[in-house]
């Protein structure tokens, strides 16, 4: 038996961090399969019939194709493969109008790798050897940023406000006039929409956040796995937004592809310049079969078009459902509060002052038959006591229909019992009847 002797980066890159820590447990569990799981904790998107049909075409055609040899039997440019770069240029000068040129194109292996370069290269310990933050301006986010610094201290995120927006909904709104935007920042970064909750940030706000950071040359990224053109995973008319130090982020996971790890960065050549240096050093470049076909989807149209007649109306469908299920099968006089969905593959359920932590309650649920996932690991960066970060629960909306609503049942019952037990026990003795 081998006992590595881990460097104190390796020690720290060796662990799982956020959601994958929990994931091992949801593992194990669903290896279980005398129970027939109900699992409500998937974050890998659905296989769509018309999706898988549209990629089998376009690899297909490609096959038949003299490039065939090029994109698969050689090495590429550490920016990515020039076709896919120059139709994703055209695509956003044409529906956007923005002034896109290849130069302002990087596409990396996922963009769970851009985060990365992205924090390690603006974040963490500068020259002068003060830190700079990696700032999420709007927690909770993504739980994949809770590993993407080598340096945890770089990464702060901001306790949001909750606005109720009755009948058992809210929605977080960032605390703008307390974002730190100083040269202590090296970037920011958030998720619209937002994994977990499901918030779409106003485009007011995240005009204000590009404006004051662009002042200050502070790189923003904004995350946009969900976004507009694809997979377009949003409620109603989302604007993108467009700045000098924005650093859009597409992922073409959501679209159907994320075996094929494909990330894409839109923004200024002298911002994307180290980041391309960073794939270089860590992974060459991004897979070029992925970048072919995808080039083919965006350029045709057709990618854009089943994002917005399968994808969208397919998980749009499913929300509808399981906000049904909820306000049916949760009893109202519970503070339960289901974030809006704006966006995302999934519900983000808030039980405000619970009895219980979020990770009691997943076990709860697991008993159940449901397999939710606790929300405290969507909090990455953010320092305090705040007692929300215990009561949040993520659902899935890739699971069947009558797979969600089977499971709001379960976690209605579990979170009703545990809500009148509290109260029961709160009654003073001698009072009780
Ligand atoms: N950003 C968000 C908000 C996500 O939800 C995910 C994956 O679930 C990612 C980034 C990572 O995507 P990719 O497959 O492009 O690395």
């Amino acid at each position: 038996m081998i006992t590595p002797r881990l460097s104190k980066l390796g020690d720290r890159m060796s662990q799982l961090t956020g959601v994958r820590a929990i994931m091992k447990d949801i593992i194990e569990t669903l290896a279980n399969t005398d129970v027939r799981w109900i699992n409500l904790s998937a974050g890998n998107p659905l296989i769509l019939p018309e999706a898988e049909q549209m990629w089998r075409d376009y690899t297909a055609e490609l096959l038949a194709e003299p490039a065939f040899g090029e994109v698969l039997c050689r090495y590429g440019s550490s920016q990515g493969y020039e076709p896919f770069i120059e139709v994703i240029a055209d695509y956003f000068r044409q529906e956007y109008g923005w002034n896109v040129t290849p130069q302002q194109v990087l596409v990396t292996s996922g963009s769970q790798s851009l985060y990365f370069f992205a924090a390690n290269s603006f974040g963490g310990e500068s020259s002068s050897g003060d830190l700079r933050s990696v700032l999420l301006p709007l927690s909770p986010d993504y739980t994949g940023y809770n590993g993407v610094s080598l340096n945890p201290e770089a990464l702060v995120a901001l306790q949001p406000t909750i606005q109720h927006l009755g009948n058992h909904r809210f929605k977080y709104v960032p605390n703008l006039d307390r974002l730190p935007l100083d040269e202590s920042i090296g970037a920011v970064l958030f998720s619209r929409p937002c994994n977990p909750s499901g918030n779409v940030m106003a485009t007011e706000d995240v005009r204000r956040i590009a404006d004051r950071s662009a002042r200050l040359s502070i790189p923003v990224l904004i995350d946009s796995a969900y976004a507009p053109p694809f997979p377009n995973l949003v409620s109603q008319n989302m604007d993108l937004v467009w700045g000098d130090t924005i650093i859009h982020c597409l992922s073409l996971s959501k679209a159907g592809l994320p075996g094929e790890r494909l990330g894409v960065a839109i923004g200024a050549p002298e911002l994307l310049a180290p980041l391309q240096a960073f794939q270089a050093n860590a992974a060459i470049h991004s897979s070029r079969f992925g970048q072919a076909i995808a080039a083919k989807a965006i350029a045709s149209g057709q990618l854009a078009n089943l994002a917005k007649t399968v994808i969208q109306p397919h998980y749009h469908h499913k929300r509808e459902r399981l906000e049904a299920a909820f306000d049916r099968e949760m009893p109202q006089d519970i503070p339960w509060h289901l974030h809006v969905g704006e966006g995302g593959i999934f519900a983000w359920l808030w039980l405000q002052d619970s009895p219980h932590t979020d990770t009691d309650l997943y076990q709860a649920i697991k008993q159940a038959g449901t397999i939710v996932v606790p929300g405290q690991s969507f909090f990455p960066g953010l320092r305090g006591d705040w007692a929300h970060t215990h009561q949040c629960l993520r659902i899935s909306l890739t699971a069947s229909v009558e797979d969600i609503e089977a499971g709001v049942a379960a976690i209605a019952r579990v979170v009703t019992q545990a809500y009148n037990a509290e109260a029961r026990s709160a009654v003073p003795v001698g009072q009780a009847t």
